[in-house]
């Protein structure tokens, strides 16, 4: 482990469940740092309550009145006397007023600036400014807010066009629509839908990519105005938006395509004057990529950065939150292998893919050479339905594709457990097919291979 320079943080607060938390937990342990764990009264028996150094009940199973409760987990911050907090992902991970409430509390948050995620959060804003750097973004109108404006930003782009929440996120208030009539009758709808789920009813068009690719790139960015980029993540294979396997490298990405997309995301880093670990998405077709945000956190999918890079991300953040620089270029990273991860959601593919809920009765786990899971999954658990679906994260690196994927067939197979269903099933499903062997695929490829699913 490098040796720190004497300002690390001695105390951390995790301010979240799950597997993201016990990953927080065992980051900051190997690193030397306390923790502080918060739980809801249904979480009591979590594995990430009885691994941390210091636990504190923060309040009732509603995720509003624990895990998002602000006074709850300051309070908790200073009678434990944490010094910074980790937010993990979702929750409160990008709400920028809790991040200033934190800095004004003298509390390091490990992620950006409030600033950064108040842009990161619009995704308006944040196009905008990129556009102006030359990062390329899918064409789109500005926020509208009559017909009018609607009608006459949908000609000047043309059908189809896609609705999107500026406020938005996690694959939520988006709709396709192919007609002026359809425009005009989903408009006010997703206004509202706007703002009631994200509280903020501002609504822009894009033009709809109909055959694309999601590719991200993973940025790291220290307070001294170094950024580099982990290599890019595809995650194409979604269901309603939401992403279920992603991988490193990404497959049928020319060299040129991939360098000029990995330039792409450090100077929208730089722009924004970003700083520790986020995300800069992209959609991508035949001939051309553009943008469509960054996300301010760390992400589900980071692992499969990881495995890559060999570095943790997690001890990364911290590091750089505590001031550290980064201490390496990017001629220093060196991507390796190849690396999947499978999303293993408790959900119930016979009734369209439904939370389920119950008591999980392991019979085996995967593991072995290059084989990873992180979850917080213990026989006995009950799975509730208050929060995210996610069990566990099925990671495999192998040095290429065709392995990577022959490795996570054996590790899916491994995964056995009972008293709930999961999405396991499906990704073994999809592992098979051969248009995701054959690394030939896009955002639809669920619709348009198994359409059932
Ligand atoms: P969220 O913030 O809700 O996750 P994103 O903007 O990241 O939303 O988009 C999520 C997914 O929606 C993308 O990975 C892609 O599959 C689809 N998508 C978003 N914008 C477009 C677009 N302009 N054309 C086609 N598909 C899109």
């Amino acid at each position: 482990m490098r040796p720190y320079n004497g300002r690390m943080f001695k105390k951390i607060l995790v301010a979240n469940r799950g597997e993201i938390a016990l990953r927080v937990i065992e980051a900051c342990r190997e690193m030397g740092i306390r923790t502080v764990a918060v739980f809801s009264e249904t979480d009591r028996n979590s594995l990430h309550v009885r691994l941390a150094d210091e636990a504190y009940c923060i309040g009732p199973a509603p995720a509003r009145q624990s895990y998002l409760n602000i006074a709850a987990l300051m309070s908790t911050a200073e009678i434990a006397h944490a010094e910074a907090i980790h937010p993990g992902y979702g929750f409160l991970a990008e709400d920028p007023h809790f991040v200033e409430v934190c800095e004004e509390s003298k509390v390091v948050f490990v992620g950006p600036r409030h600033e950064t995620m108040i842009q990161s959060g619009k995704k308006l804003e944040c196009k905008k400014a990129v556009s102006a750097a030359g990062v390329p973004i899918v064409p789109g109108s500005g926020a509208l807010k009559t017909e009018e404006e609607l009608l006459s930003e949908a000609r000047k782009l043309g059908f189809p066009l896609i609705f999107k929440a500026s406020a938005g996120g996690g694959g939520r208030g988006m709709r396709v629509v192919q007609n002026e009539p359809e425009l005009l009758e989903k408009f006010h709808a997703v206004k509202r839908e706007a703002e009631a789920a994200f509280g903020d009813p501002t609504v822009f068009l894009e033009k709809y990519i109909p055959v694309a690719r999601h590719v991200e790139v993973q940025i790291l960015a220290d307070m001294h105005g170094h950024v580099v980029h982990w290599g890019e993540r595809e995650c194409s294979i979604q269901r309603r938006y939401q992403k279920l396997i992603e991988e490193s490298s990404a497959p049928a990405l020319t060299k040129e395509m991939r360098e000029a997309i990995w330039a792409a995301a450090v100077k929208a880093a730089e722009v924004l004057g970003y700083q520790n670990a986020g995300t800069v998405e992209f959609l991508v077709d035949e001939s051309n990529f553009y943008m469509i945000e960054i996300n301010a956190r760390i992400q589900v999918e980071h692992p499969v950065s990881e495995m890559r890079v060999g570095k943790n991300l997690i001890q990364e953040q911290i590091r750089v939150a505590a001031g550290e620089k980064l201490g390496y270029a990017q001629k220093d990273i060196k991507l390796k292998g190849h690396a999947i991860e499978c999303r293993l959601n408790a959900e119930d593919p016979s009734k369209n893919f439904a939370p389920s809920t119950g008591r999980i009765e392991i019979k085996s786990l995967p593991g072995g050479n290059g084989v990873r899971f992180d979850s917080h999954i213990f026989s006995g658990m009950d799975v509730t339905p208050f929060y995210d679906s996610l069990l566990a994260k099925l990671v495999v690196h192998a040095e290429d594709r065709p392995m990577a994927i022959a490795k996570m067939g054996n590790a899916l197979k491994r995964f056995q457990i009972e008293g709930i269903k999961t999405t396991a099933p499906l990704c073994y499903e999809i592992l098979q097919h051969p248009n995701f062997i054959s690394g030939n695929f896009n955002t639809r490829f669920l619709e348009k291979n198994l359409p059932g699913a």
